[in-house]
C-alpha cells in the first residue's frame, strides 16, 4: 500500500496522515497494546532481520506465482483470493488486503466479498506479506490490453524504482530519492504521483517514520538504519491523487468501548488476527457472514478503525507502480527482489 501526503510534505509521514491524526488518545494507542501482546509470543527464535528478510522472500515468491496466474477478464476477487491463499501457504500472512487498482485508481481498491469486477487495462498488484509483525511490501503492474502507452508507463516507474533502489542508503536525504524517481519518469515523458510516497515500516506498523517521496520536495530529512517502502508511481496524467470511494480497507485506530455486541466480536477478531495492519471488508464476510458489514459501519461510525479511500489520479490519467521493501542495517538488502 502507499501513503497519501497532506498539505507540505516534510517527509515525517506522521504529521501528515490521517491515520495518526485520529490517533489522539495515549491511553487508547493501539499500538501500546500490542506491544504487551507481542511479549508473549516467543514461538519463533528467528531474529527480527531474518523475520523481514523471510517476509521479503515470501512476498517475491507470491509475485511470481501472481505474474502466472493473472490474465485478462479474470475476476479481481479470485485474484486477490489466489494471492492471498498463496501467501498463507508459504508460511506468511497478509500484511494487508491485496491492491489491484486499475487504470486511474492509483491505489486501494481491493474487492469486496461480492465483487464481479474483471481484470482489464493496466493493472497495478500491490501485495503484502509480514512474518510476526515484520513487513514485506511490493508492487508491480501488468498490461492486460496490449498498450504501448501502457508498457511505456510500466517500464518508467520500474526504472525509477532501480535508480531508486540503487542510491538508496544510510545518510542519503529523502529529496535525493525522490529527485531519482522523479527524473527517471520524467525522461519517460510522464509525471511521478507526487502526493503518494513510500515509508518506513515497523513491526504492525505498515506507514511508521519517515516518509520516501517521489519528487525532489527538497526535505534535508535523512535515511536511518530501517525498513522502507520504495514505490514509484508514474502517470501520464496530471501527478496527483485525489480520495475516491470508500476502499473497503480499515485499520484499527482505536480500543475505545463500542455498544453493539455484533461490533465487538469484530473488534476483539481485528485485535487478534489483524492487530494494527490494514484489513478488509471481505476478509471479515468470510469470519462473520455479512454481518461484518453492519458491525465495521458501528466501528468505523464509533472511531474504533479507519477506512482508506480509493486513490484516483486527478485528470483520470493511467497509473502505474512498481514496489520493493529495502532493509538497511550493516548491509542494504532488498528484501523482495
Ligand atoms: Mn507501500
Ligand atoms: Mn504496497
Amino acid at each position: 500500500m502507499t501513503e497519501k501526503q497532506y498539505g507540505g510534505s516534510t517527509g515525517r509521514g506522521k504529521e501528515n496522515s490521517i491515520k495518526t491524526s485520529m490517533q489522539n488518545s495515549p491511553t487508547s494507542n493501539p499500538k501500546q497494546k500490542k506491544k504487551e501482546i507481542l511479549q508473549k509470543d516467543n514461538s519463533s527464535k528467528m531474529t527480527k532481520e531474518e523475520k523481514i528478510i523471510e517476509a521479503g522472500k515470501i512476498a517475491k515468491k507470491v509475485t511470481e506465482y501472481a505474474r502466472t496466474i493473472i490474465k485478462k477478464d479474470m475476476k479481481l476477487l479470485e485474484i486477490a483470493e489466489k494471492i492471498e491463499e498463496k501467501i498463507i501457504e508459504l508460511g506468511g500472512k497478509p500484511a494487508f488486503p491485496t491492491n489491484l487498482s486499475m487504470n486511474d485508481i492509483a491505489a486501494h481498491y481491493t474487492p469486496s466479498y461480492n465483487d464481479e469486477t474483471l481484470a482489464k487495462g493496466l493493472l497495478k498488484v500491490d501485495l503484502g506479506v509480514h512474518v510476526n509483525g515484520y513487513v514485506a511490501d511490493t508492487a508491480f503492474s501488468i498490461d492486460l490490453e496490449n498498450s504501448e502507452e501502457n508498457k511505456k508507463l510500466i517500464e518508467a516507474s520500474e526504472k525509477a524504482l532501480k535508480n531508486a533502489l540503487e542510491i538508496a542508503n544510510e545518510d542519503i536525504s529523502i529529496s535525493e530519492i525522490g529527485k531519482a524517481v522523479q527524473e527517471t519518469i520524467e525522461s519517460f515523458g510522464f509525471s511521478p504521483i507526487i502526493n503518494l510516497s513510500g515509508h518506513e515500516m515497523q513491526q504492525y506498523d505498515l506507514h511508521a517514520g519517515l516518509t520516501i517521496p517521489n519528487n525532489d520536495n527538497k526535505s534535508t530529512l535523512e535515511v536511518s538504519k530501517g525498513t522502507y517502502a520504495i514505490e514509484p508511481f508514474a502517470t501520464n496524467g496530471s501527478g496527483k491523487v485525489y480520495e475516491g470511494k470508500p476502499s473497503g480497507i480499515y485499520a484499527l485506530i482505536n480500543w475505545k468501548n463500542v455498544r453493539s455486541e455484533t461490533a465487538r466480536e469484530i473488534a476483539e477478531f481485528i485485535e487478534t488476527e489483524y492487530q494494527t495492519l490494514p484489513f478488509c471488508s471481505r476478509w471479515l464476510v468470510k469470519q462473520f457472514g455479512t454481518k461484518a458489514l453492519f458491525g465495521l459501519k458501528q466501528l468505523e461510525e464509533n472511531e474504533n478503525i479507519h477506512q482508506y479511500p480509493q486513490l484516483i489520479e486527478s485528470s483520470h490519467g493511467k497509473v502505474s507502480q512498481a514496489e520493493h521493501t529495502i532493509l538497511i542495517s550493516k548491509e542494504k538488502i532488498i528484501t523482495t527482489i
